[in-house]
């Protein structure tokens, strides 16, 4: 493996009824406190109630910010973080998935920022410091309740971009299993795809000796896997909820990309599929990432055959590696079907249109992915595989 440093900073606060801690939490940081959340998924399923109520406990003084975009966007930003120079925030709390934490998180370095806050997106300019914030997490999918990553789009550019920094890790996040009861199917199965695909991208590396994180990628794939269709068959199922909330956390938390870089390749091309289409991140990447797969192959074969073996249960007896590598991508794409995820571009009305703007926005910062660098016409390639 290479040379590595690891810091993850995020207090992690897991299981029922743990929401209680914010009390003590949020308090440690100031006395006004700024809400962020979504489109009202937390006040149908009592959430936002429940939230309310435990900070009137409390001396803080509460301020709101609401409607915050599946892949969110930059006008919402700026919403928020005038309002936490004009009210003087101290600190914020994230109440959803990824989108309201990925949001409060430039929210956070946009405060203590002077110009527009896209500059730390568009990397015109680098935080140098951010409002503390604490997430309530709703969804099982993006890790970002554990990582310094946040994904924007600027609706006016159609440009969606990833960007970090160590300033905006979470303070704390609280993840109970049974505030997750309400997301619905499709979005479960968006949740599940996008934590597979994270595990998938660190797994593709360019790293020799690293048997312990090939382990344990395999491990939390297989646990996912195996839960996944238990918890479609029922929702309310603490167990299964459970499982898959942690996964989502430890899928890209760090832990999995020690000693290497993962790939990344796919999500930059979802990306820009998404800054136009606007589609559910892990919609795109259900379609994009078997595409990924098969163009990537011949990258190293038997990194392929060996995921088709440990993972997708395929049968090497009798077979060349390139074929157990091919089974092994089928199988992955029949199990993501069987979940009713998409499976082509088309599935969201997307045709050749539009190839070249997307293959421009995923090239803006020249070649990209590490296990296998991407042109253009690579790029081109996965995209018209995926119509
Ligand atoms: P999300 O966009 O935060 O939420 C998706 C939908 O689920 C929303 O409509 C939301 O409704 C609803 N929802 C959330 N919790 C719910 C609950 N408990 N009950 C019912 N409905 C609920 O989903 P996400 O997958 O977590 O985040 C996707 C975004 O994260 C994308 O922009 C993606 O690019 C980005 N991303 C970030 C990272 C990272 O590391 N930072 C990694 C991968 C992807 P409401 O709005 O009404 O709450
Ligand atoms: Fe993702």
């Amino acid at each position: 493996m290479n040379a590595f440093s690891f810091y993850n900073p995020v207090k992690l606060i897991f299981g029922k009824g743990q929401l209680e801690q914010i009390k003590e939490e949020l308090p440690t940081y100031g006395k006004k406190v700024l809400i962020v959340y979504g489109g009202g998924s937390i006040k149908k399923n009592g959430l936002y109630d429940e939230v309310m109520t435990t900070l009137n406990a409390t001396d803080l003084e509460v301020f709101e910010l609401s409607g915050v975009e599946p892949n969110p966007r930059i006008s919402t930003v700026r919403r928020g973080v005038e309002l936490c120079k004009k009210e003087n925030i101290d600190v914020l709390l994230a109440v959803g998935g990824g989108s309201v934490i990925d949001c409060t998180k430039l929210i956070a370095a946009g405060a203590k920022y002077e110009g527009d806050a896209w500059d730390l997106v568009s990397r015109k300019a680098f935080p140098m410091a951010a409002l503390p914030f604490g997430t309530v997490l709703t969804i099982a999918a993006t890790g970002s309740e554990m990582n310094s990553g946040s994904v924007i789009t600027n609706e006016e550019t159609q440009e969606k971009y990833g960007w970090g920094s160590p300033h905006v890790f979470p303070k704390f996040s609280i993840l109970d299993p049974t505030y997750t009861f309400s997301v619905p199917q499709d979005q479960t199965v968006y949740g599940i795809v996008d934590m597979m695909t994270h595990i998938f991208e660190q797994y593709f590396n360019n790293a020799t000796n690293t048997p312990v994180q090939d382990e344990m990628c395999e491990g939390v794939l297989r646990a996912i896997m195996e839960t996944a269709p238990k918890l479609l068959s029922n929702l309310h199922s603490y167990e299964h909820r459970e499982t898959i909330l942690f996964s989502g956390t430890i899928a890209l938390n760090g832990m999995l990309q020690m000693g290497y870089r993962g790939d990344w390749a796919s999500h930059n091309i979802e990306h820009a599929v998404s800054a136009i289409y606007d589609i559910p991140h892990a919609g795109g990447l259900a379609i994009l990432f078997p595409h990924w797969m098969r163009y990537n192959l011949k990258v190293d074969p038997e990194r392929f055959a060996r995921l088709a073996v440990y993972v997708f249960g395929v049968d090497p007896e009798g077979k060349t590696v390139e074929e157990i590598a091919n089974e092994g991508i089928d199988n992955l794409r029949a199990y993501w079907s069987s979940l009713s995820a998409p499976e082509t571009l088309a599935d969201y009305n997307i045709d050749d249109t539009n190839i070249e703007v997307m293959v421009e926005k995923a090239m803006v910062n020249g070649p990209f992915g590490n296990f296998m660098s991407l042109e253009a016409e690579d790029v081109r390639a996965i995209l018209k595989a995926s119509l």
